[in-house]
């Protein structure tokens, strides 16, 4: 399930403006790898992460997952790929209001050909116990947490996490790693998170930088720390 990002360029039009969100951007991501991608606002995180996930089209360059090549998918093949593939984690935890935990992650089981069992998802994510809750009875953590298995239980090849901390404090926020990273190990899911600190890629086995839609720069850690160890900025 290697991810293989190829002289990637992507533009939006902005009114008589062409911003040019990546700019050749090129990337492997090996299986079973925790990838960060660190960089400041408006250096293309975001919009990399969701060409990778079929989000959104690119004009030029090739990205290949597995050997699918993302590039000459029609639509309907590209929204499938999505669905199988990719498990997507967000900043805002986008639930239902009206639906339960068990409800909300039953939206995630639904989309899947392959879904993994509901019961162990709850409690891989210790969220059994509050199944029947509603998201505004849950912290934020714990509806990160019903968010997480929303997108597991797909049982996707990856999970593309945007800031997925960002709205949490520190404690808060290494528990939802700890998560990530105990997934990765028993799914062997590549997880990739953008993140604004620092810290949180050192716990990566590969960091990413980007810089005006640039990738600047790319290493390995050689030891990577465990959550717990993150220092947060
Ligand atoms: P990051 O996630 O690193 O903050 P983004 O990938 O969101 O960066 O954005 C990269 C650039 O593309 C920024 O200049 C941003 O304003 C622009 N951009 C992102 N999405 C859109 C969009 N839908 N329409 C127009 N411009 C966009
Ligand atoms: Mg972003």
């Amino acid at each position: 399930m290697t991810i293989i990002v190829n002289d990637v360029n992507k533009t939006y039009a902005s009114g008589e403006v062409t911003i040019h969100a990546l700019r050749n951007a090129s990337l492997k991501v090996y299986d079973h790898k925790i990838v960060t991608i660190l960089g400041p606002s408006g250096s293309g995180k975001s919009t990399l992460l969701n060409v990778i996930g079929g989000i959104d089209r690119f004009e030029s360059g090739t990205i290949k997952v597995a050997s699918q090549d993302l590039s000459s998918m029609k639509d309907s093949d590209l929204t499938e790929f999505r669905r199988n593939y990719a498990g997507f984690i967000f900043q805002q935890y986008n639930l239902i209001p009206t639906l339960t935990v068990e409800e909300n992650i039953e939206v995630g089981r639904e989309l899947s050909k392959n879904p993994l069992d509901m019961k162990d998802t709850l409690e891989k994510v210790g969220m059994y116990d509050k199944k029947d809750k509603f998201p505004y009875q849950l912290s934020g953590g714990e509806q990160q947490r019903v968010a997480i298995a929303r997108a597991l239980i797909k049982n996707p090849k990856f999970l593309l996490c945007d800031e997925p901390t960002g709205a949490l404090d520190e404690n808060t926020g290494k528990k939802i790693l700890r998560l990530l990273k105990f997934v990765n190990e028993t799914y062997g899911t590549t997880v990739l998170i953008i993140t604004h600190n620092q810290g949180i890629g050192e716990m990566a086995h590969t960091v990413i930088k980007m810089s005006s839609g640039e990738i600047v720069e790319t290493y390995d850690n050689v030891s990577p720390i465990e959550p717990e160890q993150v220092k947060w900025a």
